[in-house]
């Protein structure tokens, strides 16, 4: 049987071309094959792109004798009501998200909202932070002006959290691109009845799996990597499969309810259409920012790089400008006695992200530099497939004005370290 045909039921003709695979997909499977298949189950038609559903309400079943009330996101075709509730676009990539993240997943309007959400949720006493998204600290303020919520230092004693306060890692870091040791912080989290909530917007899949170490929750900005195209603002939060058994998603998904911060339904067919790529755009971009700053740290430390098919270059002088303008950089992979020690290759055994800093000797150097480049744009954000440069005094006061953070894209990375390097080399001739 073939399309629709006249005087056929139209259920019948969509059972007919319901993907085989779905709901019961084997969790064996490979990222890739997860980020393509998760959704089949809720593949209604024959189309092999998921179609884009912009209603805000649906139609009730017209049996008076089957109408029920549901809100089951996993009983998504009988059980739309109102887009504030559920939606097709969205229900489909919270299907694949919850496969991948492995803990059941709710999206919501952006990182932010996600993140008020998970406080409204665990409404802790107090949460213990470090540095970090600037915009979190914001949420806090708000959230401190409502309940009186305290904020305590991320490496405070254990003694000093309770049950039920909240320890927020996130990892890597924003704007180092370094990583933290999420066991550790599990187990001082836990030894007082406190959750751990990962900020792991830095590291999404398949960089690393923060329910391994002891997260209670993972909070993602999908707006970054998930997203990944630099055209949707989306939060995500996973619950942790052990925390969801308590009770946690069904509170979670009434309370969105009321909260009403859900995704528009552009943007959850924007992230399955994001999620089909993800772990080659990941890998990618994890594998060019490997090499940019495998060479950049080489290129600052020329004594130091005597092997490596670069040697010769850098004998050579060619990358002398960049020991003229730059100070240093970090990233995780610089992370030596980290690395040393085992923990972080652990936590993160496909690569180490894709955001580093360069801190150049002066603050003009760091506010003309993105004005010189030709691949990276000079832009706020992160996890798109375009490489973003950003001067990050100009979005965050906290940080060092002469910091530059770096987002790398899937171009070829040595067509970003010669941009770079042409970039640093017309600084130094400018500053003589
Ligand atoms: C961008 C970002 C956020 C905030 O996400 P939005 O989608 O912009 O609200 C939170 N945490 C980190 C680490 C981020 O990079």
């Amino acid at each position: 049987m073939s399309g629709i045909q006249p005087g056929l039921d139209l259920a019948e003709s969509r059972e007919d071309h319901k993907p085989v695979n779905g709901h019961g997909l084997d969790d064996g499977l490979s990222l890739s094959s997860l980020t393509v298949h998760a959704d089949d189950y809720l593949n209604e038609g024959p189309d092999v792109a998921p179609p884009m559903h912009v209603s805000t309400t649906f139609r009730y079943g017209r049996d008076p004798e089957t109408l029920k009330i549901t809100t089951d996101p996993n009983d998504p075709y009988d059980g739309h009501v109102y887009s504030r509730l559920t939606a097709p676009n969205t229900t489909r990539f919270e299907a694949i998200l919850s496969k991948i993240l492995k803990g059941p997943t709710l999206t919501y309007a952006s990182g932010l909202s996600a993140f008020h959400a998970a406080l409204v949720f665990l409404n802790p006493k107090k949460i213990a932070i470090g540095d970090g998204y600037h915009g979190c600290h914001g949420v806090i303020d708000i959230h401190s002006k409502l309940t009186g919520l305290k904020k305590l230092d991320l490496d405070c004693a254990a003694e000093e959290l309770g049950p039920g306060d909240i320890v927020h890692v996130e990892t890597p870091l924003n704007p180092t691109g370094e990583s933290r040791n999420l066991k550790a912080f599990a187990e001082k989290a836990h030894s007082r009845g406190a959750y751990l909530v990962v900020d792991a917007t830095f590291g999404p899949p398949p960089l690393q799996d923060p329910f391994l170490w002891g997260a209670d929750m993972v909070m993602h900005s999908g707006t970054k990597y998930i997203g990944g195209h630099s055209d949707m603002l989306c939060g995500i939060l996973a619950i942790n499969p052990s925390r969801a058994k308590e009770g946690w998603l069904e509170k979670m998904i009434q309370e969105r309810v009321y909260l009403g911060n859900v995704m528009g339904n552009m943007e959850g067919w924007l992230g399955v259409r994001s999620l089909r790529t993800l772990e080659v755009r990941v890998q990618k971009q994890a594998h060019n920012t490997e090499k940019l700053v495998e060479w950049l740290h080489a290129a600052l430390h020329p004594d130091k790089a005597s092997t490596g098919s670069d040697a010769a270059a850098l004998s050579s002088g060619k990358y002398q400008a960049v020991t003229q303008v730059v100070d240093s950089i970090t990233h995780g992979s610089l992370q030596e006695a980290d690395i040393k020690d085992g923990w972080l290759k652990e936590q993160m055994p496909k690569g180490y992200g894709c955001v580093f800093s360069i801190t150049m000797k002066s603050k003009d150097h760091a506010r003309r530099l993105p004005s010189k480049l030709a691949l990276f744009h000079h832009a706020t954000s992160l996890g798109g497939v375009e490489s973003l440069i950003e001067w990050r005094t100009m979005t965050d006061n906290t940080v060092d004005p002469r910091l530059l953070r770096v987002s790398i894209g899937i171009e070829g990375w040595e067509d970003l370290r010669d941009d770079l390097l042409q970039g640093f080399q017309a600084l130094a001739a400018a500053s003589g």
